[in-house]
């Protein structure tokens, strides 16, 4: 019987970080994906530049990319009224179908396995993961839980957070504009929502917001929607009346869940958003991803000297909650802010008048350059 190292569930950005990083260590990885790559994903495509050095360490150089450097953000409340202003550590645009391709690219030609196909149940016996997917089993040493914000598997495992319905669903698609500025990150307001403009590396505008599913039923359609709703607000109302849909459709994805999860579940150690998601206004998901896939990277290494997984999964949850608990808690009160207009007006006048003010509030849910 073949017995991996490890095997990692879900090959999204903290999977195959994960897996980038544990294979420069020697370390012998299946990833198994439902999904075969490249393909579009519900997000808004802006980075924190925090992960560059990281990834550079992995031999992935965002700066040799087309990927749009970003270094200002314009916020505009629901009546259009914007601040533009400079960010501190600033970001880069690229879309998922690019970014997960190039690391997928990355962690075959370190050696690390691919199998596409849906895992459907995890076992743990005698120190052994047994993992089933529709078409077989596989063992491992350890297992990595990477398999994004919900998932069938989290109803398997009985996990806390998928009892609980959420409101919120994201819609996104790609746009032709030929006056979005390139550098610029934006987040426009609407009434119970909020919505993301930046360029990918295609020079396409991602175009990608967040909602709740009850305002969004009622309109019947995202045309609807957008028309309605998005176009309330004169910026963005401007955006989608110069501008011109790539994608054949929008797509959306429903139930997005902040609840606290748990950074290990059934001896499964969990990365990226199956660890947590903080609010998307932030922008800080796919670095906390990225940034995951490190920390438990690092505690993998320890544990091949140790092989104590008591320690392993207390460390590694200690770790977790040290680093990201804080910035959840921001990213949490942020959102309940913004998405009231009197609150987000005074904010913004706040902000555009003290850069320092935007920087410390971008420290609470940023985390430093990742060495
Ligand atoms: C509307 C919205 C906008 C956002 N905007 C931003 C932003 O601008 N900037 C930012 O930093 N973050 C943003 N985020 C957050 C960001 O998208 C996530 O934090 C990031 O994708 C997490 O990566 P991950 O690897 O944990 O999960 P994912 O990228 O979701 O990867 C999980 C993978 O697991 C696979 N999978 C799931 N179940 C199974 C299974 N049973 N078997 C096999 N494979 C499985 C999936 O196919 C998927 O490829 C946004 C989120 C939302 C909802």
């Amino acid at each position: 019987m073949k017995i991996y190292d490890v095997i990692i569930i879900g090959g999204g950005l903290a999977g195959l970080t994960s897996a980038i990083d544990l294979s420069l260590s020697g370390f012998e990885v299946l990833v198994i994906e439902k999904d075969e790559y490249p393909k579009h994903k519900v997000c808004g495509e802006y980075v924190s530049n925090e992960v560059l050095p990281y990834l550079k360490r992995l031999g992935i150089d965002i700066e040799k990319t087309n990927a749009d450097q970003i270094d200002r953000l314009t916020l505009s409340n629901r009546n259009g009224k914007s601040v533009n202003v400079k960010l501190p550590l600033g970001g880069f645009g690229m879309s998922r179908y690019a970014l997960d391709y190039l690391l997928y690219e990355k962690a075959k030609s370190n050696g690390v396995k691919f199998q596409f196909d849906t895992v459907t149940d995890v076992e743990f016996e005698n120190e052994k993961f047994c993992i089933k997917t529709n078409r077989k089993e596989l063992y491992s040493e350890l297992a990595i839980g990477s398999f994004g914000k919900r998932s069938t598997l989290d109803k398997k495992l009985e996990r806390d957070f998928i009892q609980y319905k959420t409101p919120w669903i994201g819609i996104k698609a790609h746009y032709r504009s030929d006056d979005f500025p390139s550098g610029e990150v934006q987040l426009h307001n609407f009434e119970g929502g909020y919505c993301g403009l930046s360029k990918t590396e295609t020079g396409a505008v991602n175009f990608c917001y967040l909602t709740h599913y009850d305002s969004f039923k009622k309109e019947g359609s995202v045309e609807n929607f957008n028309t309605h709703i998005l176009k309330k607000n004169p910026e963005l109302k401007s955006f989608l009346d110069n501008s011109e849909i790539i994608f054949d459709k929008h797509i959306a994805i429903s139930q997005v869940s902040f609840q606290n999860k748990s950074a290990v579940e059934n001896h499964m150690l969990m990365a990226g958003d199956s660890a947590g998601l903080i609010h998307p206004l932030c922008g800080n998901g796919m670095a906390m991803a990225i940034h995951s896939a490190k920390l438990l990277s690092e505690e993998i290494k320890a544990f091949r000297k140790h092989k104590n997984r008591n320690q392993l999964e207390e460390n590694y949850s200690k770790i977790w909650k040290q680093t990201f608990r804080k910035r959840l808690t921001f990213g949490s009160l942020f959102q309940r802010l913004l998405l009231q207009p009197k609150l987000t007006n005074i904010g913004m006048l706040a902000v555009s008048k003290s850069p320092y003010l935007l920087k410390k509030m971008i420290q609470q849910t940023h985390g430093k350059p990742i060495s």
